[in-house]
């Protein structure tokens, strides 16, 4: 195929740019692209309401990357070019996907990147600061680290994107968010991204984006829709042992549990290695290393369970997955989308089992009218003295 048949010619992206997509094999952008494109092209600030798994990456890391590559050579000599591009995303596994986007997109154009993240130590990633990279993709903690100790400096960023704002969110990352922004120029183009826009979120927006372009990709319901879903009344003491239950039925070969907080994971995974079911818990509380380990272990089929907090609901990429049980239902509905996305991937399909105590009817509620469906109900009929009990 030639350059100027891509179907990603007419979105205005130059030679280079458009060779590196062609080398990807991506037949045509997918809409967070198509929209988003153009807009960023034209040097306007754009808010993108988007998902992981959309093509987000690449509409924001190709046209920063075009217009960094047609800005005038820098007049500073070489050992004090500045970071003209930051890119800032929530966690270690975000921050080293998008680098490596940059490296694979960037391949025939001459700019240099650079990745900092918290969890490792920082003396390499100094090293790699030193060699003045021009697009900076960090995690916001480090990034202060590095600032403060004057290894960093923003004040020539061009191009700032905030990835996965409503994760930062979350984390709990918004005032190390602010802080980094605030070392920013005041001219510089802004593409934010998140994937709800709760509240806080929005607020954010106002302060940091100037008359931007609005673009929303509603999640793809076929998603959901390759996802067989119900739902299983028990009663909060009993969920543990149903749980066991489900987990020993035969088709279930890869599953992950969701709990409302960390230490309802850490407790649960214990217990369910205890029973004699492979598991592993990850969240917050835990290092990067053993984040790491856990997501291994479970890619690699050593523990067939990984018991997870919503946080980590949208960082877990991995196929074959074949259930997600809530063990709790989440707070915001919203969740519940995130969280049976991780099952029904690539084609395949998936269950979704949903725990439901008299507590959490109100969330049951909430999620069903955000899917806009009733969620069948299943009965707990490996459970007998369970079933009894709640007739
Ligand atoms: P992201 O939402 O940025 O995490 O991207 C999800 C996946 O889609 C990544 O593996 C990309 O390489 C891939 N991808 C991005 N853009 C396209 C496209 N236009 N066509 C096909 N795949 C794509």
């Amino acid at each position: 195929m030639t350059l100027q048949a891509s179907a990603f010619a007419p979105l205005g992206l130059s030679t280079p740019l458009l060779r590196a997509v062609l080398d990807e094999k991506y037949a045509s952008p997918s809409p967070v692209q198509a929209e988003v494109i153009p807009h960023a092209l034209s040097g306007r600030d754009v808010l993108a309401c988007a998902q992981t798994g959309t093509g987000k990456t690449a509409a924001f890391v190709l046209p920063i990357l075009q217009q960094l590559a047609a800005q005038p050579p820098p007049s500073h000599p070489p050992a004090r070019r500045p970071i003209r591009a930051l890119v800032l995303t929530p966690t270690r596994e975000l921050a080293a996907q998008i680098a490596e986007r940059v490296s694979v997109y960037g391949r025939y154009l001459k700019l240099r990147h650079g990745v900092v993240y918290g969890g490792v130590n920082p003396n390499r990633q100094e090293l790699a600061l030193r060699t003045q990279p021009d697009v900076l993709v960090a995690t916001p903690g480090r990034l202060l680290d590095f600032i403060r100790q004057g290894v960093v400096r923003l004040d020539g960023v061009t191009h700032f994107v905030l990835d996965e704002a409503d994760r930062m969110l979350d984390m709990g990352f918004l005032p190390d968010v602010r802080r980094v922004f605030a070392e920013l120029p005041p001219t510089k183009q802004v593409l934010f991204f998140s994937a709800t826009m709760p509240p806080a979120i929005e607020a954010l927006t106002r302060t940091m984006l100037r008359n931007p372009a609005r673009v929303a990709i509603t999640p793809k319901v076929t998603t959901a829709e390759r996802v067989d879903q119900s739902v299983m009344f028990v009663d909060r003491a009993d969920k543990r042992k149903v749980l066991e239950s489900v987990l020993r039925e035969a088709d279930v070969e890869r599953a992950v549990v969701f709990t409302r907080t960390k230490h309802g994971a850490s407790r649960l995974s214990a217990q369910l290695d205890r029973a004699g079911i492979a598991a592993a818990a990850i969240h917050g509380d835990k290092t990067q290393s053993a984040r790491e380990r856990a997501l291994d272990s479970f890619r690699t089929g050593q523990t067939r369970v990984l018991v997870a907090t919503d946080v980590f609901a949208r960082g877990i990429d991995i196929d074959g997955i074949s259930h997600v049980i809530n063990f709790d239902l989440p707070n915001v509905a919203e969740s519940y989308v995130h969280r049976i996305g991780r099952t029904g991937r690539a084609g395949a399909s998936g269950r979704a089992i949903s725990f439901c105590d008299r507590e959490e009817r109100p969330l049951l509620t909430d999620i069903e009218r955000l899917i806009q469906r009733r969620l069948p109900v299943q009965a707990a009929t490996a459970m007998p003295n369970v079933s009894r009990k709640l007739k």
